[in-house]
């Protein structure tokens, strides 16, 4: 099967193909820098970082953009309670978020844009909108008409035959029974920073600013559109309706979106009080790696119970993958190559691409992973794994971890500093100079290295 996606805006399964033959161009909503991010919100953010990664991983070259929203009602409304300038009050968080993101390992987008250095662009799909009759201007302010743009609803496929035609609504984020024209371009407020346009002075609304800035990096019509599902509506169905209302093109071919993280049954959120950043985590003992195992282990179209029992599962998988590193590396094999390793390396890669190609089942794919760990531990007991398989082995496993980045493999420069000095106990050993060989065992722990003296000589491993 080749790789296929759950398109929001089919309602369907579909194969991927993309616009510009091996070219893959994307966006994702990024965060609103108003506050730190939940493990919610990462929960979107991995998902997108595994999408990204295993486009690569199949060969795509992928153009990757994410918006940084800094300008909206929520950042206005903290920045002024905090008595600071939006942008002062906008960038801490903003550099907090890019903190998390490198502790998470979610790879870097290939560019990162800021609302407010886009005003000129957001302009200029107003002024295309209007030219075309999409909008109008009451008291400052220029909205959307929704009834012009016929396709209204296709992305969220509600009905919306009953919203009252000319009804306005001016905030950000609102639900479907408040749908109405909603609006572009905020009128200027006292206290509220504002640019001069030829529609009057004010700022952009959020929705706004995704259709601009999208299509600024990635051109009229693009591949790839994600966000968690409540960005679906209102959000994304304007995005469309801005979007394609000024070109006339279909903006975006497929729309994938996250399900939710959710805690005791509702959706972790900022406004419920139910969350966890990223930091409080950490502070509680856990380690990212377990927390971007956990946030990567369900499938994105499933909702994510989040528990602490799930962070310990996810803690415990990681030291399997750990422990079993430690044993395929430590060991002396016999010379040669088994054809049985080597079907075992196929037979994994496949099973792990066909469970990634189909709409990323991350679940399967690391069961698939787990399931190679369990046989080759069982063929290097058996005596079945040989010297020159540790190395195809290990490519395998770091081709995954191209996709995954859970897994922590031995650092060569360290790895041969270490054996060099279990060299140097096992001649002290030999001397009968234990207090040498102490010594450096206890230098060793200080590196966070245990030793094991087993009967075939001396192995060792990270402590946990
Ligand atoms: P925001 O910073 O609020 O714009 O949200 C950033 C991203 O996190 C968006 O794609 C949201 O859809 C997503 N998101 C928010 N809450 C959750 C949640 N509980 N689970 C999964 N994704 C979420
Ligand atoms: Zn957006």
């Amino acid at each position: 099967m080749a790789l296929s996606f759950f398109n929001t805006l089919s309602g369907m399964m579909e194969e991927f193909t993309p616009i510009d033959k091996n070219r893959v161009r994307m966006y994702c909503c990024g965060p609103t820098v108003y506050d730190f991010a939940h493990i919610g919100n990462f929960r979107t953010f991995i998902f997108e970082d595994i999408l990204n990664r295993y486009l690569r991983y199949k060969g795509y070259d992928v153009l990757y953009v994410m918006n940084i929203t800094d300008i909206d009602d929520k950042t206005i409304r903290n920045s002024r309670e905090k008595g600071v300038s939006l942008s002062e009050y906008t960038e801490v968080y903003t550099n907090y978020f890019m903190e998390d993101i490198e502790t998470l390992r979610i790879k870097k987008p290939d560019v990162f844009c800021k609302a407010t250095e886009h005003i000129e662009d957001m302009v200029h799909l107003v002024e295309r909108l209007s030219k075309k009759g999409f909008t109008y201007t009451i008291e400052g302010s220029t909205y959307y008409k929704v009834e012009k743009f016929k396709d209204y609803g296709k992305l969220s496929k509600k009905d919306f035959s009953g919203i009252k035609i000319g009804a306005r609504v001016d905030a950000d984020e609102y639900d479907k029974e408040n749908a109405r024209d909603f609006v572009l371009w905020k009128g200027k407020r006292e206290g509220e920073p504002f640019w001069e346009t030829p529609f009057g002075p004010g700022r952009p609304g959020w929705h706004l600013e995704c259709s601009a800035m999208s299509m600024k990096y990635l051109g009229e019509s693009f591949d790839l559109h994600c966000g968690g599902v409540d960005l679906i509506f209102p959000h994304h169905e304007n995005e469309i309706a801005q979007s394609e209302g000024a070109t006339g093109k279909q903006f975006v071919k497929y729309w994938l979106h996250s399900e939710y993280l959710i805690v005791n049954g509702e959706k972790m959120s900022k406004s419920k009080g139910n969350f966890y950043t990223l930091r409080d985590l950490i502070k509680r003992g856990y380690s990212p790696l377990a927390i971007r195992y956990l946030l990567l282990s369900v499938n994105y179209k499933k909702q994510l119970n989040f528990t602490d029992e799930g962070l310990h599962q996810a803690k415990s998988s990681i030291d399997r993958i750990g422990d079993f590193l430690v044993l395929l590396t430590r060991k002396d094999y016999p010379q040669g190559r088994s054809d049985r390793v080597r079907d075992r390396i196929l037979e994994a890669k496949s099973s792990f691409e066909e469970a990634m190609d189909d709409n990323l089942n991350t679940s399967k794919a690391l069961g698939v992973l787990f399931d190679f760990i369990r046989d080759i531990n069982k063929m290097i007991n058996e005596g079945g794994v040989l010297k020159g398989d540790v190395d195809e082995i290990l490519g395998f496993l770091k081709s995954i971890n191209e996709v995954f980045d859970i897994i922590d493999f031995p650092e060569n420069s360290l790895e041969s500093e270490i054996e060099s000095l279990i060299k140097e106990r096992e001649e002290a050993r030999k001397r009968r100079d234990f207090k040498k060989a102490d010594e450096i065992r206890d230098k060793l722990k200080s590196m966070g290295i245990v030793l094991m003296d087993t009967k075939d000589g001396t192995i060792w491993k990270r402590e946990k």
